[in-house]
């Protein structure tokens, strides 16, 4: 199973290769990214990324197909029985599965204006729609592509970014995404300063880098809640005066992604007492995995550019603590000790010449194992070393061809009977919690200003830089 989805790969990467000589956007200049008129070929409909996403079967790929051979209801109670019991919701249904997994991207690129410097100013206070008129600027740099990847609860259209200038098939791509809680405004203006201010750089080190890495961005995740928080406050504010991290309907959708967690809940257990058991202003993680649409769009996006573009590196933008948390207890102590690696090197680069520090952290070993419902991050993490979508579970598991076993099953991935075949060696990723204190939170001027003197004076006008940087060196 596992060789022939490398097969797959394999051929749709040289098929690229071929598409990028080919041309669909063949505008790049001597520098890599300026607008040249002369010699442009665009197709205003597909782009490299489109036609390989066209050519892939999402759901086989990433379904445990061929294995009929699941653990019992009895075998998986007696793995997890360590952790209690609890009724809880289901795992992902297979059909909500497909539909995450058959979304198909549109291709919303300006190609018809000449691309301009875009000033982000953190102090303002953008409406989403503004955010997106920003994104739609970003995407007339020769090389940025922009698409609609789904749609919210609430019906806003959801964008990715895909940053790559000059294509090429060979570099090493950089997810980043932003603003997954209502009330963590910063993650989407973050995103949008970096790569804005990046893009109209043009200095040696910004056409470097640029020619490097491509970089694979959501930067809002959670419109609704965004736009909730931000400019309906007083609805999004819980009755003790915290603002909403859910998005409008009452699920946190930092809890909604199938994995491991979502294995225990769907089996009947549960340890910890922070998971909500309603919809509400945090933790709850909906009615099973995969309910919001949000997060359906988000799985595919991260599916597409870690297990099919093997991206290596992804970045989560929070809010607050000063912190950046590292990589899965359960997963590879590889992917663990590169993640503690990255948190530490980027955190010595926001804390350059300040008082205050960012702390790195690894996640705590009872996280992912404590019945809260599983992050982006933890999605992202299982896909990377191998889990998928079981019809017989309806989560991810580990198949080593004859039997499935659910993730709860084996509670470290270095146990599993795969772990020897990561689909993606050495992934590594890490949450960064910007701020410090309730005040970095929301969307108020106060907290806007705050939030742009932490970007300048915390160094995140270099993170791109330095993420490239340190993503050159992995392998
Ligand atoms: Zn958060």
């Amino acid at each position: 199973m596992l060789c022939s989805f490398l097969a797959v790969v394999l051929n749709l990467s040289l098929a690229s290769d071929v598409n990028a000589q080919g041309g669909v956007r063949t505008g790049y200049d001597a520098v890599g990214f300026v607008n040249s008129p002369a010699a442009v070929v665009i197709d205003e409909k597909s782009t490299p990324t489109l036609d390989k996403m066209d050519r892939i079967d999402f759901v086989t790929v990433s379904t445990v197909g061929a294995s009929r051979n699941p653990m019992t209801k009895e075998e998986i109670d007696e793995k997890i029985s360590a952790y209690g019991r609890f009724d809880g919701p289901e795992g992902m249904p297979f059909d909500e599965y497909r539909e995450a997994m058959e979304n198909v991207w549109a291709n919303v690129t300006d190609y018809a204006h000449k691309a301009e410097k875009v000033d982000v100013d953190m102090t303002k206070a953008y409406r989403y729609s503004e955010l997106v008129g920003i994104m739609k600027s970003l995407s007339r740099y020769d090389g940025v592509s922009l698409y609609e990847i789904g749609r919210s609860t609430e019906g806003r259209t959801m964008y990715a970014l895909e940053i790559d200038v000059p294509s090429s098939a060979k570099k090493k791509t950089v997810v980043l995404t932003g603003s997954i809680h209502a009330r963590e405004t910063a993650g989407t203006t973050y995103l949008l300063k970096e790569l804005s201010d990046l893009l109209s750089a043009n200095t040696a080190e910004s056409r470097s880098v640029l020619s490097r890495i491509r970089f694979a961005v959501v930067p809002c995740c959670n419109p609704d809640g965004r736009e909730g928080v931000a400019f309906d406050t007083r609805a999004y504010t819980t009755s003790d005066g915290q603002l909403w991290k859910a998005t409008t309907n009452g699920t946190d959708l930092n809890r909604n992604f199938p994995g491991l967690v979502w294995s225990q809940v769907a089996s009947g257990n549960k340890k910890s007492a922070s998971v909500a058991k309603s919809p509400r202003g945090a933790n709850y993680p909906g009615d099973h995995a995969g309910s919001c649409a949000e997060t359906r769009a988000l799985m595919k996006f991260l599916y597409y550019y870690i297990a099919v573009e093997k991206a290596p590196v992804l970045v989560d933008y929070h809010q607050q603590g000063r912190l950046s948390y590292a990589g899965k207890p359960y997963s590879t102590t590889r992917q663990q000790n590169v993640s503690k690696d990255m948190a530490d090197k980027m955190v010595a680069v926001l804390n350059r010449g300040n008082r205050h520090n960012y702390a790195s952290l690894s996640e705590s070993a009872d996280y992912g194992l404590n019945g809260t419902g599983s992050t982006l991050t933890d999605y992202a993490c299982s896909i990377a070393f191998g889990a998928k979508h079981s019809t017989s579970y309806g989560f991810c598991v580990y198949v080593d061809g004859t039997t499935e076993y659910p993730l709860c099953a084996i509670r470290r991935a270095d146990e599993s009977p795969v772990a020897q075949q990561e689909l993606v060696p050495g992934f590594r990723s890490i949450t960064i919690e910007i701020g410090y204190g309730r005040q970095y939170l929301g969307y108020s001027y106060e907290t806007r200003r705050l939030l742009a003197d932490e970007y300048s004076s915390r160094h995140f006008d270099r993170l791109l830089y330095e993420l490239a940087k340190y993503s050159d060196g992995v392998r």
